[in-house]
């Protein structure tokens, strides 16, 4: 694996003060963490978090996200609280991909029903250190309903950019209802992103995107609860895990604690998981970019799937993810709008409710079984990111319709007699 010794220069007065700064992954440059807000490297590329001492397990203690604030770059910060979701089984689905072990990271779980809260408790942290008073995102959906919340608590004017008729009914609720000021874009999620990246250049809102290299931080925690509660439940670490990839936060997210607990010696390089990204049919740049060998995905300006939460044609993060992927072992695979569908009502039926882009994991694992690309003998991780009341109206489609019955008991045993 690529990249195990951190790069950064701890000479750096600005950075060495605090043992945290922030590193280009394109051309090593550093920057103080906090001093001054930044997205990105002077030279356009990705930012990471770098930490001049990395944890290992004894270093853990609580529960939830804070649990891990010596992997953090802060220590504390508004909380509702997150983290700490419960890994499933699920016999059934195991028996039937005929995987030696299968268990789902229910991420749905969290207070407002997705991951992107283990991101926002540290990046609105982060904000507040920085003083800024209007927190801003793109989003799907589901950022934009954690950044609500977390704005709220903060008592941050908060501003979201949504795609117009493309965000799931549950997730506009929560935004809406948490107060944050809700602005409809004539455009999909990668031009909400575009605008909203502007108005954060020019320092009229602070981005709380997934270009934000201190969210991430917050989304590592998902690797370090998978791999503690895999060892704890199984004695040892999951050979994969599979997750739906959109912007390609959380796949950069994963490969970044991994390298971290490799570095620190917490985790043998033969211990790290396969990372292995599922994408929509109608919106795989990433995969594209997997099986064709390229080191930066084609964007996609026509996207389209039932889950909309990964309707995304332009993954900011591709840069730190691909990598991820590649470097692990693992692979990308596209799945079609039915396939996710199955999946869902699949999961349903082993009481996991979760919404569209959250099955795609286990639709793109069973299309790798299928394959014969994951072996029988494999233990792994689908992570199932948010709640089926996110996509009520996706939830509609794939379950049941109800039966229209008379009021009386009479009535009604007829109706089951038939
Ligand atoms: C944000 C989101 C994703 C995509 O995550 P990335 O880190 O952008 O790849 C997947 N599923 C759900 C439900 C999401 O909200
Ligand atoms: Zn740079």
């Amino acid at each position: 694996m690529a990249d195990l010794a951190l790069r950064g220069d701890r000479s750096d007065p600005a950075c060495a003060t605090a043992g945290t700064w922030l590193e280009c992954i394109e051309c090593g440059e550093t920057y103080p963490p906090f001093a001054e807000v930044r997205y990105t490297c002077d030279c356009d590329g990705l930012l990471e978090v770098r930490y001049a001492e990395l944890p290992t397990w004894r270093d853990f203690s609580g529960t939830g996200v804070w649990r891990y604030d010596a992997a953090l770059p802060v220590e504390a910060g508004v909380s509702l609280p997150e983290g700490a979701t419960p890994l499933h089984e699920v016999p059934d689905l195991e028996a039937e991909l005929g995987l030696a072990r299968l268990r789902i990271k229910h991420e749905g779980m969290n207070p407002t029903g997705s991951f992107k809260d283990r991101g926002m408790t540290v990046g609105v942290a982060v904000a507040q250190r920085a003083g800024v008073d209007r927190l801003a995102c793109a989003s799907t959906g589901n950022t934009s309903a954690a950044l609500s919340a977390y704005g709220a608590r903060a008592g941050l004017e908060t501003l979201v950019l949504l795609p117009r008729g493309k965000v799931a009914a549950g997730k506009l609720a929560q935004a809406s209802l948490h107060g944050a000021r809700i602005l409809e874009v004539d455009g999909n999620f990668d031009t909400c992103l575009d605008i909203v990246q502007a108005l954060a250049r020019s320092g009229e809102a602070y981005l709380l995107n997934s270009l934000n290299p201190f969210r991430l931080e917050g989304q590592k925690t998902i690797g370090l609860e998978i791999l503690e509660q895999f060892r704890d439940e199984e004695g040892s670490y999951p050979d994969r895990i599979v997750l739906p990839v959109g912007n390609a936060g959380n796949t950069a997210a994963l490969y970044k604690t991994f390298r971290e607990l490799v570095a620190s010696g917490a985790l043998a390089e033969s211990e790290v998981p396969a990372l292995t990204g599922v994408q929509a049919a109608g919106a795989a740049p990433m995969v594209e970019a997997i099986e064709r060998g390229r080191d930066e995905p084609r964007r996609w300006t026509d996207v389209e799937t039932i889950a909309t939460a990964i309707r995304i044609g332009n993954p900011v993060n591709a840069p730190k993810a691909l990598p991820g992927i590649r470097e692990t072992g693992g692979t990308a695979v596209a799945v079609s709008d039915e396939a996710i569908t199955d999946a869902q009502r699949a999961l349903a039926g082993e009481g996991i409710g979760v919404e569209p882009a959250s099955a795609a994991s286990l639709a793109g694992l069973r299309e790798l079984r299928e394959r014969g690309v994951v072996a029988a003998d494999e233990e792994v991780v689908c992570l199932a990111t948010a709640h089926l009341l996110k996509d009520p109206d996706a939830a509609a489609v794939a379950g049941g319709d109800p039966e229209p019955v008379p009021g009386t008991v009479e009535g009604v045993r007829e109706h089951l007699a038939e």
